[in-house]
């Protein structure tokens, strides 16, 4: 980094503003010494690693051998342990406690705030909050970049789109676009980009022909707006033929997974793969509807009385009761776990995405049982991991920032007391977590 003459040159009080919130960057250095480095990368681990923190960023990797010690470091034995990137979850609703229903109520600048450090305390060190999103996320995220509130880094879509009474205003209401207007559609995309949102969710979806679906020339309208502005679109969808039209007018990448027919065109498989679309099948979604009737010793993990509302865990202990998943609700998620391995397969980016914060989808729970569906859908543990990092980093368009364990990136990591590649659970395993080169209390953070 060269940027001491620059600072040198700031007038006192201005570099006193900058360094308020944090030590300047490079006085402070940890070394993470002797860990296996898983480094999202999918590249071979690295065992007895040298990983050199200097502020918020890493400076160095190395193997012990041939990597020096800088005197004066603050040293952290790794030995035994997996060093792995924080994960990062593109798929979350914030500002809801994960009830049974969406509450308007709930959405409150300090729920939201509890939902990221919840995320955080699972070890998912940034979030991608799509389509349900008012003011205060905004001053969240504000309060986030300009260094005044240390918890997952947020990035947020705003309000998505869908059609008047389409998937999901009967659950979530009026936060979401509902327009059949393209002009309308381009006004809302002008207003998105004021609020310099991260990215734009479209929901195309008619839940089966029970809800109505946004208009083919709205999502024409948003998708070429936001070119504009540069600003990737994600959307949320269920059939192959919707996915090719996004395609075919510009999306960035999808939210769920193709459930509607396995036949999918190989040539397309491979164009998905070119234009590097990030595919987030967020399976935990589907899987809930049966989850806890299946398994209900996973509501005695203490974790979740730990970050969920209590009256929660009983609503899904009842709902645990009364669960009838369909048969065809069966099919879809058996059809989607194969897309997803065949998509994989082709190449295609899979992200990692639980949808955190709708019915029942416990924040950060929710996002390491994601992981576990990713492998029984066929990724390798690596490639689960890979889904979690360095794919969440391209879709956020920060792959320079986030995603990896590498030279220059920010210093967002998880030490692991077991190895997660022999089990993926064992990302829950956390010994230590960094947050932008700082430990993080977990224990101290408020979840609820
Ligand atoms: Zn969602």
């Amino acid at each position: 980094m060269s940027s001491g003459p620059l600072k040198r040159g700031l007038p006192f009080l201005a570099a006193l503003f900058l360094f308020a919130c944090k030590p300047p960057e490079e006085s402070v250095q940890k070394a993470i010494i002797g860990a296996v480095l898983i480094d999202g990368t999918g590249g071979p681990p690295l065992s007895n690693s040298v990983v050199i923190v200097a502020g918020s960023r890493i400076r160095a990797i190395g193997s012990r051998a041939n990597m020096p010690i800088p005197a004066g470091v603050e040293k952290i034995n790794g030995a035994g342990k997996f060093l792995v990137p924080g994960l990062i979850d593109l798929h979350v609703h914030l500002g809801t406690r994960a009830g049974p229903a969406f509450k308007a109520a709930d959405y409150t600048r300090e729920r939201i705030e509890e939902n990221l450090n919840t995320y955080l305390y699972f070890g998912v060190t940034s979030v991608r909050s799509m389509g349900t999103d008012r003011p205060a996320a905004f001053d969240v995220r504000n309060a986030e970049r300009t260094g005044h509130l240390l918890t997952a880094r947020l990035f947020t879509a705003g309000r998505g789109f869908t059609a008047p009474g389409g998937h999901p205003s009967q659950e979530v209401g009026d936060v979401v676009i509902q327009t059949n207007s393209p002009e309308e559609a381009r006004r809302e995309v002008d207003t998105l980009a004021r609020e310099k949102v991260d990215a734009i969710k479209i929901w195309v979806d008619d839940l089966g022909g029970k809800a109505p679906k946004i208009k083919p020339a709205v999502i024409d309208a948003v998708l070429d707006q936001a070119r504009k502005y540069r600003i990737p679109v994600t959307a949320h969808i269920y059939s192959l033929a919707d996915t090719q039209h996004l395609v075919q007018a510009g999306a960035a990448g999808f939210l769920h997974m193709i459930q509607d027919t396995e036949d999918i065109d190989p040539a397309f498989i491979a164009r998905l793969r070119d234009l590097r679309m990030v595919f987030t099948p967020t399976l935990v979604r589907q899987e809930l509807d049966w989850l806890f009737a299946e398994h209900p010793e996973l509501l005695d993990d203490p974790d979740v009385a730990r970050s969920v509302d209590a009256d929660i865990v009983a609503a899904a202990r009842q709902s645990a009761h009364s669960a009838h998943p369909s048969p065809a609700a069966r099919q879809d998620f058996e059809r989607a776990k194969r897309n997803t391995r065949t998509l994989a397969a082709g190449g295609v980016l899979i992200g990692l995405g639980s949808d955190g914060g709708s019915a029942l989808d416990f924040p950060g729970l929710m996002t390491h049982r994601e992981v576990e569906l990713l492998v029984e859908a066929g990724l390798s543990p690596m490639e689960a991991i890979v889904a979690g990092t360095r794919s969440g980093g391209f879709a956020l368009q920060k792959g320079d920032e986030l995603g990896t364990l590498e030279p220059g990136r920010r210093a967002d990591l998880m030490l692991l007391s077991a190895n997660p590649l022999e089990d993926v659970r064992n990302l829950r395993k956390i010994d230590q977590l960094m947050l932008d080169g700082e430990w993080v209390d977990r224990p101290a953070l408020k979840l609820k």
